[in-house]
C-alpha cells in the first residue's frame, strides 16, 4: 500500500504542472539553459540558498535546520536528440530534442520535495539539492564533481534515483553494489590493401579481417572473464566499402561495452586491443585501436542502501520492495558521484514499459502518477539520513 506523505498531495497538481512545463522545452546537454531558470527560481521561491554555475547549467539548493550532518540529493535535468511522437499536449515544442528519460519528472520530484521540506523541516542537518546537467552520453555528474561539488558542499551521502518502466507503480528497487554497469565506447580502424572483389589475392581484406575480430571479440565475455563476472562486447556499427566489386581499402568499427567491475574492464579493454591487433597481423592489415572510459559502474554501498530501504518502506510498504534486482547493463552518470561519497541509487516503478512506455522511445512520457511517490521517498529519506528536528 502506497502512503504518500500526508501535505504532499496539496502540491501535486503543481507537480504535474512544472513536470509538463519541462516537458514541453527539452533542452540536451550543458544547454538547459531555460531548465537551469526554472529550477533555480522555485528553489528560490522556496527560499533555498541557490548556487548556480557547475557544469555550467547545473543548480545546487540548500536547505539549512539548524546544525547538523549534510547529505546531497540529485536529479538530472537533461533531454536526449529524439523527436517526440506522442502527440501528446505537453509534446516537445522543439523538433530533435525530448525528454525521452523522465528526467522532467526526477527534476520535479525532487522539486516537490524540496518545498514540502523547506515548509516541513522535519530534520536537522542540511540538504543540497543537487539538479545535474547532461546526464545522457556527456557526463554532467562527472563535471559537476570535477568542478567542485563536493568541496563547495562538504556532504557525507549521496542519493539519487530513477524511474523505471517495467517495474509496477508502488514498488521500488535498490540494492547494495553495482546498480548500473560501466559505459566505455571504442572504435576500431583497420586499413588495409583494397583490389577488385574477383582478384581478392592482389589485395589484403578489411572485411574478412574484421569480421573475425567482431567474432573473436565475442570470446572476451565467455573465455577471458571469471563466468559469474558480467561482461558484454556489442560492436555496433561496421562501415566498409561502397560498392559490389571491389574490396575496401579502409573499414571502421564502433561499439560499446560494458561491466560492474574495474578488473573486468580492464580485462575487456586490453583483450580487445590484443586480438583486433593480432588478427590484423595474422590477415596482413593495419589496426589501430581506441578505447574511451566513459561511465564507472554505479555501485551502492550497503550502509546507504539500508537507509534508502528505510525510507522506501515507509512509502511504499516493506513487500514492494525489490530488494535483489538483477542490476542493469545501461549506465547512470551518477556512478561519478558515488565514487567519491557513499549512497545509493535507486529504481522507482513506473509502470509497464512495453508499447513506447520504455526509456528512450518516442513514445514514452513520465508516469505523473509516480510523482507524488517520488516526492515522498525524498522527505521520508531526508527523515531518515538526518537527525530529527530537536
Ligand atoms: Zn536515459
Ligand atoms: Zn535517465
Amino acid at each position: 500500500m502506497v502512503e504518500t506523505v500526508p501535505g504532499l498531495e496539496k502540491y501535486t497538481a503543481d507537480m504535474k504542472a512544472w513536470r509538463h512545463d519541462l516537458h514541453a522545452h527539452p533542452e540536451t546537454a550543458f544547454e538547459e539553459q531555460r531548465t537551469s531558470d526554472v529550477v533555480a527560481g522555485k528553489l528560490e521561491s522556496f527560499g533555498l540558498e541557490v548556487h548556480r554555475g557547475l557544469a555550467r547549467t547545473g543548480v545546487v539548493g540548500i536547505l539549512r535546520n539548524g546544525e547538523g550532518p549534510s547529505v546531497a540529493f540529485r536529479a538530472d535535468m537533461d533531454a536526449l536528440h529524439i523527436d517526440e511522437q506522442t502527440n501528446l499536449p505537453h509534446a516537445s515544442r522543439h523538433a530533435g530534442r525530448m525528454h525521452a528519460c523522465g528526467h522532467d519528472g526526477h527534476t520535479t520530484m525532487l522539486l516537490g520535495a524540496a518545498r514540502y521540506l523547506a515548509e516541513n523541516p522535519n530534520f536537522q542537518g542540511s540538504i543540497a539539492f543537487v539538479f545535474q546537467p547532461a546526464e545522457e552520453n556527456e557526463g554532467g555528474g562527472r563535471v559537476m564533481v570535477e568542478e567542485g561539488l563536493f568541496e563547495q558542499f562538504p556532504v557525507t551521502e549521496v542519493y539519487g534515483m530513477h524511474n523505471w518502466p517495467g517495474l509496477d507503480v508502488g514498488r521500488m528497487a535498490m540494492r547494495p553494489g553495482p546498480m548500473m554497469a560501466s559505459y566505455d565506447v571504442f572504435e576500431l580502424t583497420l586499413t588495409g590493401k583494397g583490389t577488385h572483389a574477383a582478384m581478392p589475392h592482389l589485395g589484403t581484406d578489411v572485411i574478412v579481417a574484421g569480421t573475425q575480430i567482431v567474432n573473436a571479440w565475442q570470446t572476451i565475455a565467455s573465455r577471458n572473464t571469471h563466468p559469474v563476472d558480467s561482461a558484454v562486447v556489442s560492436v555496433t556499427q561496421f562501415h566498409a566499402g561502397d560498392t559490389w566489386n571491389v574490396i575496401p581499402a579502409s573499414a571502421v568499427l564502433r561499439g560499446t561495452t560494458r561491466s560492474f567491475r574495474a578488473e573486468v574492464q580492464d580485462t575487456i579493454e586490453r583483450r580487445m586491443r590484443e586480438i583486433a591487433q593480432a588478427i590484423a597481423t595474422v590477415m596482413g592489415v593495419e589496426a589501430s585501436f581506441r578505447y574511451e572510459r566513459r561511465y564507472p559502474s554505479t555501485v551502492n554501498t550497503a550502509d546507504a542502501t539500508e537507509k534508502a530501504r528505510r525510507a522506501a518502506a515507509r512509502v511504499v510498504g516493506t513487500e514492494a520492495l525489490d530488494l535483489d534486482p538483477m542490476p542493469s547493463m545501461g549506465a547512470e552518470d551518477f556512478s561519478f558521484m558515488l565514487q567519491k561519497r557513499p549512497g545509493c541509487y535507486v529504481w522507482l516503478g513506473a509502470g509497464p514499459s512495453d508499447g513506447g512506455r520504455n526509456l528512450h522511445s518516442p513514445h514514452y512520457d513520465f508516469n505523473d502518477e509516480v510523482l507524488p511517490i517520488g516526492a515522498s521517498y525524498w522527505v521520508r529519506l531526508a527523515e531518515t539520513v538526518l537527525p530529527k528536528a530537536g
